[in-house]
């Protein structure tokens, strides 16, 4: 099982020794079979990044991580994180047989940090870490000079903070450009923005590499209620702006402080790219459209993409014979609170016999006909 490895040469370099995987990567690249020809897009494809090994692209992050710290004979692993990050590295720490320790932000969903701990992560809630700037400011600092004096590095999935360990997400990319002829339209959901960059970034590598290369254009997606980076993209302007806390519910993306939102900015442009800005309620519905149109189960930050493109679509501002990719980021199991609101009632029921069961079937046929 080669995973990132596919492409060490485009990679920071890891001895064969240190190499880790899990089998992240290689993510099917589907063709859209309804919502595309519904919404008059002849070529709208999902890269079905929720099938990595923890259910989200940050597969790709932690394998490149550890696989560096086996290298480096690192001992430990500290990280913050309320979600996908976490669970990745748990799961490649216990590959690794390395501690997980991650300092978890106050009030993050119990669901995914089971998730972690099932993979034998340590995960320690802060009063008030994520919620207030100074406590915030002094447990990264704490972890900080924690981690050197251990000989390791705080694991955040971001650029500014783990700039070798991201290049493991650039492999996003490289199976993209393999996988057209012609140059595609990438729409990208982004929190801090690290995983845009890593896209863009990644096809730029793509074509220092390979001449022939095609251009594809890489545009930003961000909840409307966590707009740090794509008003600011969209507007022509140069710099991201923190906001003063997220109002989105979308998991995944609320980031409220600028991570690599200046980078992602200058990237998307070079691109010829742009931002979009979507509301919370349009990405719930493109999550129940992809489930039930698709047959493809997302969590919430995973539909991002397509209600950019939506969004595109709205303004007029999209080729439609051009191939266009959604980036589906996380497996819809991280979310089983929405699960349970997009599971349809009408299909449920306890019945006393075989006369019962006839019964309901016949009406449920016959429902689906008169539709
Ligand atoms: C981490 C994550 C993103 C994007 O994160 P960035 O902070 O922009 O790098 C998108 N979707 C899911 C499911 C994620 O876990």
């Amino acid at each position: 099982m080669k995973g990132i490895w596919t492409y060490h040469e485009l990679l920071p370099e890891v001895e064969n020794r240190a190499r880790m995987s899990l089998g992240e990567g290689h993510t099917p690249l589907v063709k859209s079979r309804f919502i595309g020809p519904a919404l008059g897009l002849d070529n709208l494809y999902f890269k079905l990044e929720n099938l990595n090994p923890t259910g989200s692209y940050k597969d790709r992050f932690a394998a490149m991580a550890l696989s560096r710290f086996v290298q480096q004979g690192v001992k430990v692993c500290l990280a913050t994180s309320s979600g996908n990050t976490g669970a990745a590295l748990a799961a490649y720490c216990a590959a690794a047989q390395l501690p997980c320790i991650m300092a978890i932000v106050d009030g993050a969903p119990e669901g995914k940090l089971q998730q972690m701990r099932v993979y034998g992560a340590a995960t320690l809630m802060v009063k008030d870490f994520g919620r207030s700037p100074a406590v915030t400011d002094q447990v990264m600092t704490m972890l900080g000079r924690l981690a050197e004096e251990q000989q390791t590095s705080v694991q955040i999935s971001a650029y500014c903070f783990c700039p070798e360990a991201m290049e493991g997400v650039q492999t996003i990319a490289y199976e993209i450009a393999e996988a057209f002829d012609e140059g595609a339209q990438v729409f990208v959901p982004a929190g801090g923005g690290g995983l845009t960059l890593a896209v863009a970034r990644g096809f730029e590598r793509w074509k220092q590499q390979h001449e022939t290369a095609r251009h594809h254009v890489v545009h930003c997606v961000q909840p409307e209620g966590n707009d740090t980076i794509v008003s600011a993209l969209a507007s022509g302007q140069m710099h991201p702006t923190a906001v003063p806390h997220s109002e989105t519910a979308i998991s995944g993306l609320q980031v409220p402080n600028v991570l690599d939102g200046l980078e992602v900015i200058a990237a998307c442009r070079r691109s010829g790219g742009t931002g979009f800005g979507v509301q919370d309620e349009h990405v719930w519905e493109c999550q129940d459209w992809l489930a039930k149109k698709e047959g493809i189960f997302c969590e919430p930050a995973g539909a991002v993409a397509l209600a950019g493109v939506r969004r595109a679509l709205a303004e007029g501002s999209l080729a439609p014979e051009q191939p266009i990719v959604c980036l589906i980021t996380g497996h819809g199991f991280k979310d089983m609170q929405r699960a349970s609101v997009m599971a349809s009632t009408s299909g449920n029921a306890y019945l006393a016999n075989e006369a019962g069961l006839k019964n309901y079937i016949i009406q449920l046929i016959t429902k689906k006909n008169e539709r």
